[in-house]
């Protein structure tokens, strides 16, 4: 083989099992070389002055590339580590050690394919490609029964018919044959404070245990998928680590299959379920770009909402009329946690009893959820406002009702949560 370097953007995808923008990297070039940057725009505020990342996720992210750095370099290669732009780094980087061709994985939402198109214009002035490789999801667009612009909206119809007529690609081969180069630059994890954190809001997760990366999200898999006490109704607590890309969804689904072991199992139909709604929401993205970062979303009229702050703020700092929506709220800002209904039912809160634009308490989400992915996030939200995508999800929901089936105890902790995060 000619000698061909490979530079891999890492962005969401932090991992090497079922990895085929690594996979692909290293098999078609002799070097390769892992850069990954802390964007300062993810750790910036928005119009609403709340931050896109709090300092909890983005502690949790550190523990994640700093894992993956520790990986790499027990591999012999090592992960560049850079706080700063993409489409200023990268090019610079890929220049410095005469790359042929960049690689990443394509991302859905605006933000993410605006930073990839800036990177994509700043190397081609330099002549050097961006590959972007199709990857995060369950099942491979390439291998949807209907193209794009065609995928049901309806998500009945749509996994009925992706159960039907699509498979699960195999797991991605683990890379194990790679080179990188030697006398890479020295780079480390930077800190919370070197993200622009302030004082106050370091010193909240200072004394928290958060830790991340691939093994830990293979190790969690195989705990929750194997506990004899798992029901229909659990949950699996793996979701921060699909948003990050430390645990791939195909991997997963393998893993449910083996121990299905062919009989029918509730409890992994439903995960998969869930897995498959995170793929809808993915592709409706792709389907209409943006559809999920507007108010009126997938309807054609304007909605009417108020821009109560003082409803906003009761309803964000749990001071609202509802103990369990006051006490879930308050949940979310100290951990990052809040379950499937639970957040159903405060988002449905706000948006019927408060009449409040729903994109603020999206944003809210996003500032504080600990498993952040704007697809899943814009798009969830936007169907509790009725203005999503898949008609039947709009209609709205009685969240007394749920609190009842759901939380008559209130809202708990999982143990495995709690020393993750406290
Ligand atoms: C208003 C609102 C906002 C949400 N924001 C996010 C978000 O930012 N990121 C996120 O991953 N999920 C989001 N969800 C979906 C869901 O609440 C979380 O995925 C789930 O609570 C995570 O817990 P788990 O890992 O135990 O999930 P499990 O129930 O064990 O499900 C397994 C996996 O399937 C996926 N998943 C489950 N439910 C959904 C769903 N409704 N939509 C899309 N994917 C799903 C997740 O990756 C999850 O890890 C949101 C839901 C609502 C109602």
């Amino acid at each position: 083989m000619e000698k061909r370097a490979a530079l891999i953007w890492f962005r969401n995808d932090l991992r090497l099992h079922d990895n085929e923008v690594f996979l692909e990297a290293s098999s078609k070039s002799s070097f390769i070389i892992p850069v990954f940057c802390f964007d300062p725009r993810y750790y910036a505020k928005n119009q609403y002055d709340f931050l896109n990342t709090n300092a909890i996720r983005a502690a949790f992210q550190l523990e994640t590339v700093k894992a993956l750095k520790e990986k790499l370099l027990s591999l012999g290669s090592d992960l560049m580590i850079y706080i700063g732009h993409p489409e200023d780094i990268i090019p610079r980087i890929a220049q410095k050690y005469q790359v042929d061709e960049v690689y990443h994985h394509r991302e859905v939402a605006y933000r993410e394919t605006s930073i990839s198109e800036r990177v994509e214009t700043e190397l081609w002035k330099s002549k050097i490609n961006l590959k972007h490789i199709i990857g995060h999801t369950l099942y491979h667009k390439e291998d949807l029964p209907f193209p794009v612009r065609d995928i049901p909206n309806s998500f009945a119809i749509f996994k009925k018919k992706i159960e039907r007529e699509s498979f699960v690609r195999s797991v991605a081969a683990y890379p194990n044959n790679f080179m990188t180069p030697p006398h890479l630059e020295k780079t480390s994890l930077p800190t919370l404070e070197d993200l622009g954190y302030s004082p106050e809001e370091t010193a909240r997760v200072k004394n928290k245990f958060i830790t991340g990366g691939e093994d830990l999200a293979l190790e969690m898999m195989q705990t929750v998928l194997n506990d004899p006490r798992g029901s229909e109704h659990d949950y699996t607590l793996l979701s921060p680590f699909i948003a990050l890309g430390s645990l791939s969804p195909i991997r997963l689904y393998h893993e449910i299959k083996k121990l299905e072991n062919g009989k029918k199992n509730k409890r992994f139909d439903k995960l998969i379920d869930m897995l498959l709604w995170r793929d809808y929401f993915r592709f409706m993205l792709k389907k209409y770009p943006n559809v999920f970062f507007k108010e009126k979303g997938f309807k054609k009229e304007h909605i009417m909402s108020k821009n109560d702050q003082l409803l906003f703020d009761k309803w964000r700092f749990g001071e609202t009329e509802n103990d369990f929506v006051n006490q879930s709220m308050l949940l979310l800002q100290k951990t990052g946690y809040l379950p499937y209904f639970a957040r159903i039912i405060v988002s449905s809160y706000l948006v019927q009893e408060y009449n409040i634009n729903w994109l603020k308490g999206a944003y809210w989400f996003e500032q504080n959820i600990f498993d952040y992915t704007p697809a899943s996030n814009y798009g969830n939200w936007s169907h509790i406002a009725g203005v999503g995508t898949s008609e039947r999800e709009n209609a709205p929901i009685d969240w007394q009702k749920l609190i009842q089936t759901h939380y008559p105890q209130g809202i708990q902790v999982p143990d495995e949560f709690l020393s993750q995060i406290n």
